[in-house]
């Protein structure tokens, strides 16, 4: 149905406003009786019409207010009928009916309202609508019913009287009921509760004054009319469909709601009071019935608001308990997370008894993991870890915490680690226990581990260094063959100390800018025009003359340093790059040698544009050399590489046959060309030239460019250039130089035709 709500909302207003005037200045009685019912009805139509045009979730409220509504004006014109046409009494006649039936049809609509808006059972609203029906009830009965009783007796007559307030009471403590409920209380709440209140104190007033003496008083008409209007104006508001809306959060006991409460409980005490004062006792009865079930209820009410204050503490506490618990547990494999096992380590090196009860802690790293996840895919390595922290508990005593500390490095903390012998024991057992076949689904698998073992020292406090030092025995064990347990002992403890030292030295020597870089160039076999140079790393350490990269870059490579080593050679190199072509000369490439830690960690792409960016050259002009042994094929790797091959960086796969990318595998690597390690070249069988042989052409099937490295001799040279290699790098053609030594190279060099 389209209707145009808006203007239903003027024509309401207006049609009141019209009405309304007229009925202010109508000369009759009978015309204002005529206007009176004419307001009454437009005031339905209003509720009948603003629930068919908003359609809120609940119809039946607004359409059983219509009826009520109805009915009130349907009384109203039946009373009049009787006094101003026929001129008889109205009181008592089948208008009390039609009126007395309007009371629950109210109530019932605020109940479906209080239903539709409440989820579940509101003990509490239940409780507080009843305190307000009980107080209102004794007022009632104070003000209005026992003086009937005292005055008429108990009539049909005087019940009817005291059904009004009866029924208003119950209609008081509903809009009670909706009120202390859960939910929005938009304009349209508050008119609607205005017209139920302003209906109940008319009918008050009206018992008050006495039939006669309010017949006669406009005011009380308006009030009436106005109660009418105002359930008009709810049902036509926008906000009358919020009305009906579930409402999921509780209503908070406000201040107002418990000043509103007190007021309500002490009208009892008050009554009780201005009775004994009057010296009246008529109403004592009344006053402790009504008390006594108010108490009854106030102390419902307290019981419940007290069991909800411990059920909300319990929650609380729950939540809390399942936070520290997440926070402190890998989520996967349930063993105790890195930062809470720290803390743990740290709690047990802190106790008074930690001098004499050393701490033990085992690291477990597993061997060829990757392989897994390469082989059988994520979801089987996410099994295979679960069951090896199976295992690990199973191994070891129920108070010795099992951690996560990496991808697939467990750490066992053991208490009371008196011995090494106990460790070593456990360590093994360990061991036995990973080695013992595994199936996982249709899946057979055999794992090992390599297992650190440290002990504790008098006065180490730092849960860190424990940790490392397992690590290191863990690091070691791997690199001894794998599958085997190490212990931390003297001599790793002075190897860890010189790593440091060392670390530290190349830390300084940077910061001091004792590093520079050599270069040397690649040639073109077919021209023999130098295309690029290779920039090496030098240290330049006082007291140790000039430090070979083998002496610093695979300490370096343990940790972060690395990075920064890379990034310093690459702006270097960059830089350099530049100045040659200030220099006029042709524009070669420069290389750079780039470990594959610093190639998996996100900062590269931001590193390589920033060389470039301060060196002013085009990222072409770059190329990165990634040894083989760095898994380029591993995720995290390619998209690093897929980005930097974006960029319009070369990338080159150094060190060629001394590892284990087979010459299937080079199809799919995002690299430009090959560089075969000298240890191929050098060899001077027909086998070693063979596989050479075979390199290049699989390589140049894969379309990338071969280099052939650390070329010694005019023979190596003669070789490569039977099998098309494209270009070549070494002694023999040049050595490694600083920048201010390397010539500026002639286009047609005949150093490849010597
Ligand atoms: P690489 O990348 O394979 O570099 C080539 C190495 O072979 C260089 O050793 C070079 O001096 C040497 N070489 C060149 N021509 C010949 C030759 O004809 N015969 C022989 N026997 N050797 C030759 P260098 O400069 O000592 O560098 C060693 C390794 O250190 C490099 O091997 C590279 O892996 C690494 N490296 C050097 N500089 C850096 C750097 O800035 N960053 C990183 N991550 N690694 C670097
Ligand atoms: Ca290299
Ligand atoms: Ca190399």
């Amino acid at each position: 149905m389209c209707i145009d709500v808006d203007r239903c909302r003027r024509g309401y207003v207006l049609a009141v406003v019209v009405l309304a005037a007229a009925w202010v200045v109508a000369p009759t009685a009978l015309s204002r009786d005529v206007l009176y019912e004419l307001i009454g009805l437009v005031a339905v139509a209003g509720v009948v019409l603003g629930t068919v045009v908003r359609a809120p979730r609940s119809r039946v409220a607004w359409l059983l207010t219509a009826a009520g509504v109805l009915l009130l004006v349907g009384g109203d014109a039946m009373y009049s009928w009787y006094q101003d046409v026929l001129g008889v009494n109205p009181f008592p006649s089948p208008a009390d009916a039609v009126y007395l039936s309007a009371y629950p049809v109210l109530a019932g609509a605020l109940m479906v309202l209080v239903r539709s808006r409440g989820a579940g059972r509101d003990l509490v609203g239940i409780l507080d609508a009843a305190v307000v029906t009980l107080s209102l009830g004794l007022v009632a009965w104070i003000v209005v019913g026992a003086p009937i009783v005292a005055e008429q007796g108990v009539t049909p007559s005087s019940l009817l009287s005291m059904a009004y307030p009866a029924a208003d009471v119950m209609l008081l403590g509903v809009t009670a009921r909706l009120t202390f409920g859960r939910g929005h209380r938009p304009l349209a709440y508050r008119l609607l509760v205005a017209s139920i209140v302003l209906l109940t104190v008319a009918d008050g007033a009206y018992t008050l004054l006495g039939s006669t003496a309010a017949a006669s008083s406009r005011w009380l008409d308006a009030t009436w009319l106005t109660s009418y209007v105002l359930a008009g104006a709810a049902a036509l508001h926008p906000t009358m469909v919020d009305l009906s809306e579930p409402a999921i959060q509780e209503r908070r006991i406000t201040g107002r709601r418990l000043a509103g409460l007190t007021l309500a409980i002490l009208v009892a005490p008050t009554a009780e009071l201005l009775e004994l004062l009057n010296g009246t006792g008529r109403n004592l009865w009344a006053v402790l019935i009504f008390s006594t079930a108010l108490m009854a209820v106030v102390l419902s009410r307290l019981q419940l608001a007290l069991h909800q204050a411990q059920r909300a503490v319990r929650q609380r506490e729950q939540l809390h308990d399942r936070l520290v618990h997440q926070s402190a547990h890998d989520s996967l494999t349930k063993a105790t997370s890195r930062a809470h096992f720290l803390d743990a380590i740290e709690n047990r090196l802190r106790a008074l008894d930690a001098a004499e009860n050393p701490v033990g802690l085992l690291y477990l790293d597993l061997d060829h993991f990757k392989q897994v996840n390469d082989t059988f895919g994520h979801a089987v390595g996410d099994q295979v870890l679960q069951r090896v922290v199976d295992r690990i508990r199973h191994v070891v005593r129920a108070d010795d915490l099992v951690g996560r500390v990496g991808g697939d490095e467990f750490v066992v903390l053991v208490h009371d680690a008196n011995s090494e012998g106990l460790l070593v024991d456990i360590a093994t057992r360990l061991l036995k226990a990973i080695e013992r076949r595994m199936q996982v689904g249709e899946h057979s698998l055999w794992l090992s581990a390599s297992i650190g073992v440290a002990r504790s020292q008098p006065g180490m406090d730092e849960p860190d260094e424990l940790i490392r030092n397992a690590d290191a025995a863990a690091y070691q064990a791997k690199s001894e063959g794998r599958a085997r347990v190490q212990v931390f002992g003297e001599q790793l403890r002075e190897e860890l100390r010189e790593r440091a030292d060392a670390e530290d030295a190349i830390r300084r020597g940077m910061a001091a800018g004792e590093f520079l870089l050599y270069y040397q160039p690649l040639v073109e076999l077919s021209t023999g025009t130098v295309v690029g140079y290779e920039a090496l790393a030098r240290w330049q350490r006082p007291g140790h003359g000039l430090v070979q990269p083998c002496d610093f870059i695979p300490v370096a490579e343990r940790s972060s340093l690395i990075c920064d080593i890379g990034r310093w050679a690459l702006t270097t190199a960059a830089a350099q790059a530049a100045a040659w072509d200030h220099d006029s000369r042709p524009h070669t490439q420069m290389s750079v040698n780039i470990s594959g830690r610093h190639l998996a960690s996100s900062v590269i792409v931001d590193d390589v544009l920033d060389a470039c960016g301060a060196a002013g050259i085009a990222p072409e002009r770059l190329v990165l050399e990634v040894t083989e042994t760095v898994p380029l094929d591993a995720p995290v790797m390619r998209a690093q590489l897929i980005a930097l091959r974006r960029l319009g960086v070369e990338i080159h796969i150094d060190d060629f046959g001394t590892g284990y990318t087979s010459i299937g595998q080079m199809r799919n690597l995002p690299a430009s060309a090959l560089k075969i390690d000298r240890s191929l070249i050098a060899l001077d069988d027909p086998g070693a030239r063979e596989l050479v042989a075979l390199a290049v052409h699989a390589a140049h099937a894969a379309g990338l460019k071969v280099v052939g490295e650390g070329v010694e001799t005019q023979a190596e040279l003669s070789a490569l250039q039977d099998v098309g290699c494209d270009l070549v790098q070494g002694f023999h053609l040049a050595r490694p130089a600083p920048a201010e030594q390397i010539v500026p190279p002639s286009p047609a060099s005949d150093l490849v035709t010597q």
